[in-house]
């Protein structure tokens, strides 16, 4: 029974207590040590960073310098209503609200305070209405977490991996007060490694990221996400924080809204490199189609659901096309993907309908049709945002991918209000308990834009750590 007990006998004591070592966990140890707290982050894995390490370091802001200095047009209100249009409106206002107006003050703090190096681009992931996702310089989530790993090291901060949240504490007036944890745990094995009680004087920060390749969990909340359908995440992102959180009392919100990316490639395992193509090349610059029918059926930068629901309308992989000219105007080099087979090269429209048994006249009348759209810079069909650098399809060599949906995100959790406080059933703030990052609900609704995630971490880790400083 580890409910309400009382522990004579706690083998360390902190203030703060952090559960994850991603971009949530390690902003907010930064804030809570920044405000004067001793804080120790506990991580199950061997290394640290979970998703957000492997992530493409991809961050979203809206009002940003880099806009102004390029004449575009972009506010948080602005932001605001592109998220809370893909999410379907399922989104907790206050949470998108908080979100968007601290977007650009915080990928200003990754740059100004953490020293991360962004790419001198801006780009326009689907669902957005204007350019305003930032690509870190290694185009890497480790371009972020490296710099939070050398702050939270510079400060202080101990980072003990190998070491999982088994059951979170309470005392007997209801506050979060500690953890219990396996230090020397191998992942998945809940019995490895040794019982630990660790104290939290003044809060426990839940930030273990989503549930995507927990194929129990996921199956549970979306029974057509089974095994075969494959998924981004590392293999360990997995869903026992949130069971746990849930079971002392916080409350669940959108656990089957899961997130497919419609950019994933059926003929690579994981995330690959598919998606670096598909999102930054083929979508952006040039087109996606129905290979029995040979035409476009969706705005190529429409949001993730609404993309991957098309795709899975078909009923087979689509088939993503651009030319010379596009991977030129990505400013991205495609060598690995071909050399791994992912990409495949073509000279002709001919090829690529002879290859993916498309019907050539069908396909040559897309291209030439769609070429008229970025000539006059309107998509009359889709409404596709054409890119001011964007050219005809007409400069061979064509590439090509085949793209099928896969588990990306999470957009469900345990509900926090803005100040990063876990709420319990009755929509209370939970004493002593904050969470941020995946692990946490509401901010996305039904679909979670692209580059928003980053945001979300880091905005809502910081806010953890800052009140949890002030318990
Ligand atoms: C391939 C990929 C690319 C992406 N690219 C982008 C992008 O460019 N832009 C964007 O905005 N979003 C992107 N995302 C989404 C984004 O990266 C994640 O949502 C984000 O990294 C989650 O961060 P987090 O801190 O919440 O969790 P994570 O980074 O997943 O960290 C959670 C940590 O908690 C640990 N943990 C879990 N359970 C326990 C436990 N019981 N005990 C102790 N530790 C535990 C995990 O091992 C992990 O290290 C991408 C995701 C993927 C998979």
């Amino acid at each position: 029974m580890v409910d309400a007990m009382i522990h004579q006998k706690w083998d360390e004591e902190t203030d703060v207590v952090v559960i994850g070592s991603g971009f949530a966990g390690l902003a907010a140890a930064i804030e809570a040590k920044n405000a004067g707290c001793s804080v120790i982050i506990l991580e199950k894995m061997k290394g640290y960073g979970g998703n957000s390490t492997i992530s493409d370091g991809v961050i979203a802001a809206a009002g940003t310098q880099m806009q102004a200095e390029a004449g575009i047009d972009d506010s948080p209100e602005r932001m605001y209503a592109d998220m809370v249009s893909a999410g379907l409106g399922l989104n907790q206002p206050e949470l998108v609200r908080t979100l968007a107006e601290a977007s650009a003050e915080v990928f200003q703090w990754t740059m100004d305070y953490l020293g991360v190096k962004y790419l001198d681009r801006i780009e326009q992931f689907g669902g957005h209405s204007v350019p305003r996702c930032y690509t870190t310089q290694n185009r890497s989530g480790s371009g972020i977490i490296k710099q939070q790993l050398r702050k939270v090291k510079e400060l202080g901060v101990q980072v003990r991996t190998r070491v999982a949240l088994q059951n979170i504490l309470k005392d007997p007036d209801e506050r979060v007060c500690g953890v219990l944890v396996r230090d020397g745990y191998v992942h998945a094995d809940s019995s490895s490694g040794i019982a630990k009680y660790v104290k939290a004087r003044k809060a426990v920060i839940l930030a273990t990221g989503g549930f995507g390749n927990d194929i129990d969990f996921r199956t549970s909340q979306d029974p057509r996400l089974t095994r075969e359908i494959g998924s981004t995440n590392k293999y360990s992102t997995t869903a026992e924080a949130l069971r746990e959180a849930m079971r002392i009392g916080a409350m669940p919100v959108h656990l089957s809204w899961i997130q497919l990316g419609p950019w994933a490639s059926p003929d690579e395992k994981g995330y690959g490199c598919g998606p670096e193509f598909a999102s930054y090349i083929a979508f952006a610059y040039g087109i996606m189609v129905n290979p029995a029918s040979g035409k476009r059926f969706v705005s190529e930068l429409a949001d993730r659901k609404i993309r991957s629901d098309s795709i899975l309308q078909i009923g087979q992989p689509c088939i993503g096309i651009a030319d010379q000219k596009g991977v030129a105007c990505s400013g991205r080099d495609i060598g690995h993907c071909l050399k791994k087979g992912v990409v495949k090269k073509f000279e002709r429209i001919d090829e690529i309908a002879a290859f993916y048994k498309i019907p050539a006249a069908a396909l040559s009348d897309t291209v030439a049709r769609f070429n008229t759209y970025v000539e006059n810079s309107r998509d009359e069909e889709f409404g596709k945002p054409i890119l001011p650098n964007a050219e005809p399809l007409r400069n061979p060599p064509y590439f090509c991918v085949r793209l099928w949906p896969k588990v990306h995100y999470t957009m469900g959790g345990i509900l926090i209000n803005s100040k990063a406080q876990v709420l319990d059933l009755a929509k209370r703030p939970m004493k002593g308990f904050y969470a941020a990052g995946e692990v946490t609900g509401g901010v996305h609704g039904a679909c979670r834009l692209g580059s928003c995630a980053i945001t979300d971490c880091l905005v809502f880790g910081r806010i953890a750590g800052k009140n949890a400083a002030e318990e």
